[in-house]
């Protein structure tokens, strides 16, 4: 079979690999719909989790079962199943724990396109079926389904760890796919004033859409100023850090009142440290808490978020700005994902 891949550091292209083999709780998958993550592009271009030789990309995908293993019992052949990007060991005590992201390791339970090959095969494997495959129902378009894996998890647990509160005040740093759904989370959970953090002005109209309720452009001053300026000096309650390079943690505890909770879900690919600035963080004693955390996976977290969808509490489409058509258009969805034109959100590869 062929896939877009990771080829080195800097380096991808198309490759023939062997198609994989359940072992008995898994589950072999054809892609229907993927979507390239910016999580990829710090992969391959900044070599941020290190170097990976040959490796097919991809964790965002909606497919069709095509074999199951012999103890795989709620999944067959010819299924459409929603595939979580991260796919846990189950069978672990991080899980036990309460932290099935680091199932076997830190982000361990992130398995496609960072420990082995991805969603943009024309074939790939999902360990434990019953725990990681959600089914998808027919009433969802493939367009919106493929935002579920890790766009919708990811943005909502931005708000989720951030643990808003009715009327609670947010800044959402990046309005990307990944911020936008933070936006979308935050409304949902009854946040009062969010202030989406961005420049695209299709970024901005989509912010706005899923709730933002200002807007602020970093490329226009200091954002922690503007910030500021809007709240009469005062800051907000949470920060969701969605964006932006390491300077973000700096800004977000200089902006977050004392007591609030900082919530990361930015992927910091380069520089060896984060700078927390002292004085802004009470020298260590303002009571503000800092989060990050990978979004999580698995089968009930799918089936939550797919509710969501099919009960139109959220909309994920919006996000989905360039839809192309047949496996080898991957490349150019990918590459559109690096380059990061006015007019794009989220690219799809449709390949039903
Ligand atoms: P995008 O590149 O689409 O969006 C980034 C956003 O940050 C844009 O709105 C951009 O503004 C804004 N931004 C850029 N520079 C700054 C700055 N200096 N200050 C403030 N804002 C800035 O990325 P995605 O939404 O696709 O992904 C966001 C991050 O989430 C990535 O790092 C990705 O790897 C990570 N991620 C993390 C996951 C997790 O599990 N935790 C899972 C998936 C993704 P502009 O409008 O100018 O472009
Ligand atoms: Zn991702």
């Amino acid at each position: 079979m062929k896939g877009f891949a990771m080829l080195s550091i800097g380096k991808v292209g198309w490759i023939e690999k062997e198609k994989p083999a359940p072992g008995p709780f898994d589950a072999i998958v054809r892609p229907l719909a993927v979507a390239p993550c910016t999580s990829d592009i710090h992969t391959v271009f900044e070599g941020a989790i290190g170097e990976r030789h040959n490796m097919i990309l991809g964790h965002e995908a909606v497919g069709e079962v095509v074999e199951v293993g012999s103890e795989v019992k709620d999944f067959k052949p010819g299924d459409r199943v929603v595939v979580p990007a991260i796919t846990p060991d189950w069978r672990t005590s991080e899980v036990q724990r309460g932290y099935h992201q680091h199932s076997g390791g830190m982000l361990a339970g992130w398995k496609f396109s960072n420990v082995k090959d991805g969603v943009f095969g024309e074939f790939f494997h999902v360990n434990d079926a019953d725990m990681n495959l959600a089914h998808l129902p027919k009433e969802i378009p493939l367009e919106a389904a493929v935002m579920i894996p890790d766009m919708m998890t990811t943005g909502f647990h931005g708000a989720e760890l951030a643990d808003i509160q009715m009327g609670s005040s947010v800044v959402v740093i990046g309005i990307g796919a990944v911020g936008l759904m933070g936006i979308a989370g935050a409304k949902l959970r009854g946040a009062g004033r969010i202030i989406g953090v961005g420049s695209r002005p299709i970024c901005v109209e989509a912010a706005k859409f899923y709730g933002a309720t200002d807007i602020l452009n970093y490329k226009n001053g200091h954002i922690v100023d503007q910030v500021m300026k809007l709240t009469n000096g005062k800051g907000v309650d949470r920060v969701i850090m969605a964006g932006g390079g390491s300077e973000t943690l700096s800004q977000a505890v200089s902006m977050v009142k004392p007591g609030g909770i900082i919530s990361n879900i930015n992927y910091h690919g380069s520089g060896d440290a984060l700078l927390i600035p002292r004085v802004e963080w009470g020298c260590g004693m303002a009571h503000k808490t800092i989060k990050g955390g990978l979004c999580p996976g698995g089968r009930l977290r799918m089936e939550r978020l797919i509710d969501l969808v099919f009960y139109k509490r959220v909309d994920p489409s919006k996000l989905v700005t360039h839809v192309f058509r047949g496996f080898d258009n991957i490349e150019k969805a990918f590459m559109l994902m690096k380059d990061k034109p006015k007019d794009l959100i989220k690219p799809v590869v449709i390949l039903a």
